[in-house]
Protein backbone atom coordinates (compact mmCIF):
# COMPACT_ATOMS: atom_id res chain seq x y z
CA UNK A 1 0.00 0.00 0.00
CA UNK A 2 1.19 3.85 -0.59
CA UNK A 3 3.65 2.74 -3.28
CA UNK A 4 3.33 4.21 -6.63
CA UNK A 5 3.98 2.60 -9.72
CA UNK A 6 5.97 4.37 -12.34
CA UNK A 7 7.68 1.69 -14.86
CA UNK A 8 8.69 -1.61 -14.98
CA UNK A 9 10.95 -3.94 -16.96
CA UNK A 10 10.33 -7.26 -18.40
CA UNK A 11 13.03 -9.57 -18.07
CA UNK A 12 13.60 -13.52 -18.91
CA UNK A 13 12.50 -15.01 -15.49
CA UNK A 14 11.03 -11.60 -13.56
CA UNK A 15 9.64 -8.09 -13.95
CA UNK A 16 11.28 -5.37 -12.18
CA UNK A 17 9.28 -2.60 -10.86
CA UNK A 18 10.43 0.92 -9.98
CA UNK A 19 8.47 3.12 -8.15
CA UNK A 20 8.00 5.35 -4.98
CA UNK A 21 7.26 5.02 -1.10
CA UNK A 22 7.02 8.49 1.38
CA UNK A 23 9.19 10.16 -0.94
CA UNK A 24 11.71 7.46 -1.54
CA UNK A 25 12.60 5.55 -4.93
CA UNK A 26 12.55 1.94 -4.65
CA UNK A 27 12.86 -1.39 -7.08
CA UNK A 28 11.55 -4.59 -6.45
CA UNK A 29 11.47 -8.14 -9.01
CA UNK A 30 8.56 -9.94 -9.14
CA UNK A 31 7.65 -13.65 -11.10
CA UNK A 32 5.03 -11.32 -13.25
CA UNK A 33 2.95 -8.14 -12.73
CA UNK A 34 -0.72 -7.47 -13.01
CA UNK A 35 -1.67 -3.86 -14.27
CA UNK A 36 -4.42 -2.44 -12.23
CA UNK A 37 -4.40 1.00 -11.77
CA UNK A 38 -7.67 2.08 -13.53
CA UNK A 39 -9.10 3.96 -16.19
CA UNK A 40 -6.31 6.13 -16.45
CA UNK A 41 -3.16 4.45 -16.16
CA UNK A 42 -0.04 5.02 -17.55
CA UNK A 43 1.35 1.60 -17.11
CA UNK A 44 -0.27 -0.35 -19.40
CA UNK A 45 1.63 -1.34 -22.67
CA UNK A 46 1.06 1.27 -25.00
CA UNK A 47 1.37 -1.12 -27.91
CA UNK A 48 -1.75 -3.00 -26.73
CA UNK A 49 -4.36 0.17 -26.25
CA UNK A 50 -7.16 0.01 -29.26
CA UNK A 51 -9.01 3.26 -27.64
CA UNK A 52 -8.44 5.48 -24.90
CA UNK A 53 -11.04 8.68 -24.93
CA UNK A 54 -13.05 10.41 -22.72
CA UNK A 55 -17.06 10.28 -22.85
CA UNK A 56 -18.64 13.58 -23.49
CA UNK A 57 -20.44 13.23 -19.91
CA UNK A 58 -19.28 12.82 -16.40
CA UNK A 59 -20.47 13.22 -13.28
CA UNK A 60 -19.66 15.83 -10.47
CA UNK A 61 -20.26 14.00 -7.07
CA UNK A 62 -19.45 14.07 -3.13
CA UNK A 63 -20.29 12.20 0.08
CA UNK A 64 -21.96 13.47 2.47
CA UNK A 65 -23.91 12.47 5.57
CA UNK A 66 -26.75 9.72 4.84
CA UNK A 67 -29.45 11.23 3.58
CA UNK A 68 -32.57 10.29 5.90
CA UNK A 69 -35.24 11.70 3.82
CA UNK A 70 -34.95 8.63 1.32
CA UNK A 71 -34.39 4.70 1.83
CA UNK A 72 -30.83 4.77 2.90
CA UNK A 73 -30.75 0.79 2.07
CA UNK A 74 -31.11 1.29 -1.40
CA UNK A 75 -29.47 3.77 -4.87
CA UNK A 76 -32.26 6.52 -6.19
CA UNK A 77 -31.66 7.42 -8.97
CA UNK A 78 -33.46 10.48 -10.62
CA UNK A 79 -33.96 11.00 -14.43
CA UNK A 80 -35.62 13.99 -16.59
CA UNK A 81 -34.75 12.79 -19.83
CA UNK A 82 -31.70 12.23 -20.62
CA UNK A 83 -30.29 15.69 -19.77
CA UNK A 84 -30.70 15.39 -15.89
CA UNK A 85 -29.30 12.51 -13.96
CA UNK A 86 -28.93 12.34 -9.89
CA UNK A 87 -28.24 9.76 -7.98
CA UNK A 88 -28.16 9.47 -4.13
CA UNK A 89 -26.17 6.05 -3.37
CA UNK A 90 -25.40 4.39 0.46
CA UNK A 91 -21.77 4.85 0.90
CA UNK A 92 -21.04 2.71 4.34
CA UNK A 93 -19.23 4.85 7.01
CA UNK A 94 -15.56 5.70 7.07
CA UNK A 95 -13.95 3.02 9.66
CA UNK A 96 -12.89 5.61 12.77
CA UNK A 97 -16.67 6.63 12.59
CA UNK A 98 -18.79 3.53 12.42
CA UNK A 99 -21.77 5.49 13.21
CA UNK A 100 -21.86 8.64 11.26
CA UNK A 101 -23.54 6.60 7.85
CA UNK A 102 -23.16 8.14 4.33
CA UNK A 103 -24.56 8.95 1.16
CA UNK A 104 -23.10 9.49 -2.50
CA UNK A 105 -24.73 12.25 -4.34
CA UNK A 106 -24.05 12.41 -8.18
CA UNK A 107 -24.93 15.10 -10.82
CA UNK A 108 -24.56 14.12 -14.25
CA UNK A 109 -22.70 16.61 -16.39
CA UNK A 110 -20.96 16.98 -20.25
CA UNK A 111 -17.33 16.55 -19.39
CA UNK A 112 -16.47 20.52 -19.89
CA UNK A 113 -19.05 21.66 -17.34
CA UNK A 114 -18.08 19.64 -14.40
CA UNK A 115 -14.88 22.06 -13.08
CA UNK A 116 -17.10 25.08 -12.44
CA UNK A 117 -20.02 22.85 -11.05
CA UNK A 118 -21.67 24.72 -7.97
CA UNK A 119 -18.57 27.60 -8.04
CA UNK A 120 -20.37 30.46 -6.70
CA UNK A 121 -23.79 31.81 -4.96
CA UNK A 122 -26.39 31.85 -8.29
CA UNK A 123 -24.86 28.18 -9.27
CA UNK A 124 -25.89 26.72 -6.11
CA UNK A 125 -29.29 28.64 -6.33
CA UNK A 126 -30.23 27.37 -9.94
CA UNK A 127 -29.43 23.90 -9.35
CA UNK A 128 -31.71 23.90 -6.41
CA UNK A 129 -34.11 25.54 -8.72
CA UNK A 130 -33.57 22.42 -10.77
CA UNK A 131 -33.83 19.46 -8.47
CA UNK A 132 -37.05 21.34 -6.40
CA UNK A 133 -39.18 21.90 -9.72
CA UNK A 134 -38.96 18.02 -9.87
CA UNK A 135 -38.05 16.26 -6.82
CA UNK A 136 -38.73 18.61 -3.92
CA UNK A 137 -38.06 16.22 -1.23
CA UNK A 138 -34.69 15.81 -1.84
CA UNK A 139 -34.06 19.49 -3.07
CA UNK A 140 -35.41 20.35 0.83
CA UNK A 141 -32.24 17.79 1.75
CA UNK A 142 -29.82 18.96 -0.72
CA UNK A 143 -30.71 22.56 0.62
CA UNK A 144 -29.64 21.54 4.22
CA UNK A 145 -26.30 20.22 3.30
CA UNK A 146 -24.86 23.13 1.24
CA UNK A 147 -26.33 25.89 4.06
CA UNK A 148 -26.70 24.19 7.14
CA UNK A 149 -23.78 21.91 7.25
CA UNK A 150 -20.55 22.48 9.24
CA UNK A 151 -18.38 21.79 6.29
CA UNK A 152 -19.15 22.28 2.82
CA UNK A 153 -19.78 19.41 0.11
CA UNK A 154 -16.32 18.91 -1.88
CA UNK A 155 -17.08 18.31 -5.09
CA UNK A 156 -14.98 15.30 -7.21
CA UNK A 157 -15.00 15.18 -11.60
CA UNK A 158 -15.94 11.72 -12.50
CA UNK A 159 -14.62 11.66 -16.25
CA UNK A 160 -15.41 8.45 -17.75
CA UNK A 161 -13.18 6.87 -20.38
CA UNK A 162 -13.55 3.94 -22.95
CA UNK A 163 -10.12 2.33 -22.94
CA UNK A 164 -10.24 -0.99 -25.64
CA UNK A 165 -7.01 -3.63 -25.73
CA UNK A 166 -5.72 -5.91 -28.63
CA UNK A 167 -4.72 -8.15 -25.24
CA UNK A 168 -4.88 -8.05 -21.70
CA UNK A 169 -1.80 -10.23 -21.15
CA UNK A 170 1.42 -11.49 -22.83
CA UNK A 171 4.55 -13.10 -21.34
CA UNK A 172 4.80 -11.78 -17.33
CA UNK A 173 2.93 -9.35 -17.59
CA UNK A 174 -0.94 -8.54 -17.37
CA UNK A 175 -4.01 -5.89 -17.64
CA UNK A 176 -6.70 -5.85 -15.44
CA UNK A 177 -9.80 -4.26 -14.35
CA UNK A 178 -10.55 -0.53 -15.60
CA UNK A 179 -7.12 -0.20 -16.78
CA UNK A 180 -7.88 -2.89 -19.31
CA UNK A 181 -11.01 -1.83 -20.18
CA UNK A 182 -12.77 1.30 -19.00
CA UNK A 183 -16.00 1.74 -19.90
CA UNK A 184 -18.90 4.49 -18.81
CA UNK A 185 -20.60 3.48 -15.44
CA UNK A 186 -24.47 3.09 -16.77
CA UNK A 187 -24.13 -0.21 -16.78
CA UNK A 188 -22.45 -0.43 -13.15
CA UNK A 189 -20.36 -3.37 -14.11
CA UNK A 190 -16.99 -2.09 -13.58
CA UNK A 191 -16.50 -3.70 -10.26
CA UNK A 192 -18.32 -6.94 -11.49
CA UNK A 193 -15.86 -7.07 -14.75
CA UNK A 194 -12.84 -6.83 -12.11
CA UNK A 195 -13.90 -9.19 -10.12
CA UNK A 196 -14.12 -11.88 -12.88
CA UNK A 197 -11.02 -10.95 -14.19
CA UNK A 198 -9.13 -11.82 -11.12
CA UNK A 199 -11.29 -14.87 -11.59
CA UNK A 200 -10.39 -15.78 -15.12
CA UNK A 201 -6.61 -15.09 -13.90
CA UNK A 202 -6.75 -17.55 -11.29
CA UNK A 203 -8.30 -20.07 -13.56
CA UNK A 204 -5.82 -19.32 -16.19
CA UNK A 205 -3.12 -19.94 -13.52
CA UNK A 206 -4.72 -23.17 -12.38
CA UNK A 207 -4.42 -24.26 -16.31
CA UNK A 208 -1.33 -22.94 -16.96
CA UNK A 209 0.92 -24.17 -14.06
CA UNK A 210 3.01 -26.97 -14.51
CA UNK A 211 5.24 -28.54 -11.78
CA UNK A 212 6.79 -25.29 -10.69
CA UNK A 213 6.85 -23.19 -13.86
CA UNK A 214 3.50 -21.57 -15.13
CA UNK A 215 3.29 -21.62 -19.08
CA UNK A 216 2.57 -18.30 -19.96
CA UNK A 217 1.83 -18.40 -23.37
CA UNK A 218 -1.10 -21.10 -22.52
CA UNK A 219 -2.35 -18.76 -19.34
CA UNK A 220 -3.27 -15.92 -21.80
CA UNK A 221 -4.49 -18.07 -24.55
CA UNK A 222 -6.82 -19.20 -21.88
CA UNK A 223 -7.19 -15.84 -19.76
CA UNK A 224 -8.08 -14.44 -23.48
CA UNK A 225 -10.76 -17.01 -24.22
CA UNK A 226 -13.08 -16.41 -20.75
CA UNK A 227 -12.51 -12.73 -20.81
CA UNK A 228 -12.15 -11.15 -24.44
CA UNK A 229 -15.61 -12.19 -25.35
CA UNK A 230 -17.36 -10.16 -22.56
CA UNK A 231 -15.77 -7.25 -22.43
CA UNK A 232 -16.31 -6.44 -25.47
CA UNK A 233 -19.97 -7.52 -25.28
CA UNK A 234 -20.27 -4.76 -21.94
CA UNK A 235 -18.18 -2.15 -24.12
CA UNK A 236 -20.37 -2.16 -26.57
CA UNK A 237 -23.59 -2.26 -24.66
CA UNK A 238 -22.32 1.16 -22.37
CA UNK A 239 -21.54 2.86 -25.55
CA UNK A 240 -25.13 1.98 -26.83
CA UNK A 241 -26.50 3.02 -23.53
CA UNK A 242 -24.83 5.48 -22.55
CA UNK A 243 -26.58 8.14 -24.29
CA UNK A 244 -29.68 7.03 -23.27
CA UNK A 245 -29.11 8.43 -19.76
CA UNK A 246 -26.51 11.23 -19.92
CA UNK A 247 -26.74 12.97 -23.87
CA UNK A 248 -28.24 16.16 -25.24
CA UNK A 249 -30.16 14.18 -27.61
CA UNK A 250 -34.19 15.04 -27.72
CA UNK A 251 -35.34 11.49 -28.02
CA UNK A 252 -33.20 9.36 -25.84
CA UNK A 253 -34.72 9.73 -22.56
CA UNK A 254 -38.33 9.12 -23.83
CA UNK A 255 -37.05 5.75 -25.75
CA UNK A 256 -35.19 4.41 -22.35
CA UNK A 257 -38.60 5.23 -20.66
CA UNK A 258 -40.70 3.55 -23.85
CA UNK A 259 -38.14 0.15 -24.03
CA UNK A 260 -37.10 -0.58 -20.98
CA UNK A 261 -40.31 -1.15 -18.53
CA UNK A 262 -41.64 -2.75 -21.90
CA UNK A 263 -38.57 -5.27 -22.21
CA UNK A 264 -39.17 -5.65 -18.34
CA UNK A 265 -43.07 -6.95 -18.52
CA UNK A 266 -41.96 -10.07 -21.16
CA UNK A 267 -40.17 -13.06 -19.18
CA UNK A 268 -37.58 -13.68 -21.61
CA UNK A 269 -35.89 -10.23 -21.85
CA UNK A 270 -36.20 -9.66 -18.08
CA UNK A 271 -34.24 -12.42 -17.45
CA UNK A 272 -31.70 -11.50 -20.17
CA UNK A 273 -31.73 -8.33 -18.73
CA UNK A 274 -31.05 -9.90 -14.85
CA UNK A 275 -28.56 -11.67 -16.44
CA UNK A 276 -26.90 -9.01 -17.76
CA UNK A 277 -26.56 -7.01 -15.13
CA UNK A 278 -24.83 -9.72 -13.25
CA UNK A 279 -22.06 -9.24 -15.66
CA UNK A 280 -22.39 -13.30 -16.77
CA UNK A 281 -22.96 -12.09 -20.59
CA UNK A 282 -20.28 -13.18 -23.43
CA UNK A 283 -22.19 -12.28 -26.18
CA UNK A 284 -26.12 -11.18 -27.21
CA UNK A 285 -27.05 -15.20 -26.82
CA UNK A 286 -23.78 -16.86 -24.11
CA UNK A 287 -23.44 -16.25 -21.04
CA UNK A 288 -20.87 -17.60 -18.31
CA UNK A 289 -22.14 -20.51 -16.23
CA UNK A 290 -22.90 -18.70 -12.66
CA UNK A 291 -21.99 -22.58 -10.81
CA UNK A 292 -18.38 -22.22 -12.79
CA UNK A 293 -17.57 -18.77 -11.46
CA UNK A 294 -18.68 -19.70 -8.17
CA UNK A 295 -17.02 -22.31 -7.24
CA UNK A 296 -14.26 -22.10 -4.43
CA UNK A 297 -11.40 -22.49 -5.92
CA UNK A 298 -8.76 -25.81 -5.94
CA UNK A 299 -4.84 -25.69 -4.46
CA UNK A 300 -2.62 -22.94 -3.82
CA UNK A 301 -1.06 -19.95 -5.48
CA UNK A 302 1.17 -21.31 -8.26
CA UNK A 303 2.95 -17.60 -7.59
CA UNK A 304 6.38 -18.11 -5.47
CA UNK A 305 7.77 -14.20 -4.75
CA UNK A 306 11.36 -14.11 -5.53
CA UNK A 307 11.46 -10.98 -3.31
CA UNK A 308 9.66 -9.93 -0.72
CA UNK A 309 5.56 -8.48 -1.42
CA UNK A 310 5.73 -4.66 -1.91
CA UNK A 311 4.07 -4.05 2.36
CA UNK A 312 7.80 -5.42 3.45
CA UNK A 313 9.66 -2.55 1.96
C1 LIG B 1 -19.01 7.88 -10.80
C2 LIG B 1 -18.75 6.42 -10.95
C3 LIG B 1 -19.74 5.52 -10.62
C4 LIG B 1 -19.52 4.15 -10.75
N1 LIG B 1 -20.53 3.28 -10.42
C5 LIG B 1 -20.32 1.97 -10.52
C6 LIG B 1 -21.33 1.03 -10.15
O1 LIG B 1 -22.43 1.41 -9.74
N2 LIG B 1 -21.05 -0.29 -10.24
C7 LIG B 1 -19.83 -0.74 -10.69
O2 LIG B 1 -19.61 -1.94 -10.75
N3 LIG B 1 -18.87 0.11 -11.06
C8 LIG B 1 -19.08 1.45 -10.98
N4 LIG B 1 -18.09 2.31 -11.36
C9 LIG B 1 -16.86 1.76 -11.91
C10 LIG B 1 -15.95 1.18 -10.83
O3 LIG B 1 -15.67 2.18 -9.86
C11 LIG B 1 -14.66 0.72 -11.50
O4 LIG B 1 -14.97 -0.11 -12.60
C12 LIG B 1 -13.79 -0.08 -10.53
O5 LIG B 1 -13.43 0.73 -9.42
C13 LIG B 1 -12.52 -0.54 -11.25
O6 LIG B 1 -11.66 -1.11 -10.32
P1 LIG B 1 -10.10 -1.13 -10.57
O7 LIG B 1 -9.53 -1.80 -9.36
O8 LIG B 1 -9.81 -1.70 -11.92
O9 LIG B 1 -9.62 0.39 -10.65
P2 LIG B 1 -9.70 1.55 -9.55
O10 LIG B 1 -10.84 1.33 -8.62
O11 LIG B 1 -9.63 2.82 -10.32
O12 LIG B 1 -8.37 1.34 -8.69
C14 LIG B 1 -7.10 1.64 -9.21
C15 LIG B 1 -6.14 1.82 -8.04
O13 LIG B 1 -4.81 1.96 -8.55
C16 LIG B 1 -4.16 3.01 -7.83
N5 LIG B 1 -3.09 3.56 -8.69
C17 LIG B 1 -3.22 4.35 -9.77
N6 LIG B 1 -2.01 4.60 -10.31
C18 LIG B 1 -1.10 3.94 -9.56
C19 LIG B 1 0.34 3.81 -9.62
N7 LIG B 1 1.05 4.40 -10.57
N8 LIG B 1 0.94 3.06 -8.67
C20 LIG B 1 0.23 2.45 -7.69
N9 LIG B 1 -1.13 2.53 -7.59
C21 LIG B 1 -1.77 3.26 -8.52
C22 LIG B 1 -5.26 4.01 -7.54
O14 LIG B 1 -4.90 4.84 -6.44
C23 LIG B 1 -6.43 3.08 -7.21
O15 LIG B 1 -6.41 2.71 -5.84
C24 LIG B 1 -18.27 3.68 -11.23
C25 LIG B 1 -17.27 4.58 -11.56
C26 LIG B 1 -17.49 5.94 -11.42
C27 LIG B 1 -16.38 6.91 -11.79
Amino acid sequence: MNHSIESFEEHNDEVRLFGNHQNQKFDACFDAVLIANGARSQLRPKAWVKVDQAYPWGAAWSIVPECQVLDSEILHQFYDRSKIMMGILPTGAIPTEPQQRLSSIFWSLPTPKLQNFLQDEQAKQTWLKQVSERWPKVAQWLKEILYNSPTQPKWLSANYRDVVMTQFGQGRIGVIGDAAHAMSPQLGQGANMALLDAWAFSQSLQQAQKNQNIDWPLLWQHYHQLRRSSTQFYQFLSRLLTPLYQSDHWWAGGLRDLVFPWMYQIPYFRKEMAITISGLKTGPFQQLDYERVAQTPKGSSAFHLKNESLSDY
